[in-house]
């Protein structure tokens, strides 16, 4: 199957990666929307809202939480936005959740891979 994201998690793609387990992937988004924009995807091929499974779901979100924790302490952001595009507005057809920090504080700027060395320490 021709997908970007499985390409990432069979590592032909290479990927800036924030945590893993053996269900779900989080690294970071090639063009962020804010510092720190992380990907969370289930590490089976699954579309979109319509064909993920509860179990699947709960493993995202809890890869969510232990990324967002991470980000607190590195970034600490003043919120979080948690996107999920379905049909036509999703581009890549690999179920993936957007972590999307906010800052009240816009001024800094860090590479993807600046983002990466700091929340790999
Ligand atoms: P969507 O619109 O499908 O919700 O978002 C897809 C996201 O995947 C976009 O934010 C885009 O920047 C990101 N993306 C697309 N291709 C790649 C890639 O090869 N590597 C990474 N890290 N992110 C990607
Ligand atoms: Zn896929």
């Amino acid at each position: 199957m021709d997908c970007i994201f499985c390409k990432i998690i069979d590592g032909s793609i290479p990927s800036y990666k924030i945590f893993e387990n053996k269900d779900v992937l989080c690294f970071l988004d090639i063009k962020p929307d804010s510092i720190s924009h992380t990907l969370v995807i289930p590490k089976k091929h699954i579309k979109d809202v319509y064909e993920i499974d509860n179990e699947t779901l709960s493993n995202v979100y809890d890869a969510a939480k232990i990324v967002i924790s991470k980000i607190d302490k590195i970034f600490k952001p003043d919120g979080y936005r948690l996107v999920q595009n379905n049909g036509i507005v999703q581009e890549v057809k690999h179920y993936h959740l957007h972590i999307i920090p906010i800052y009240n504080d816009n001024d800094n700027d860090f590479t993807v891979e600046e983002v990466y060395k700091k929340l790999s320490k």
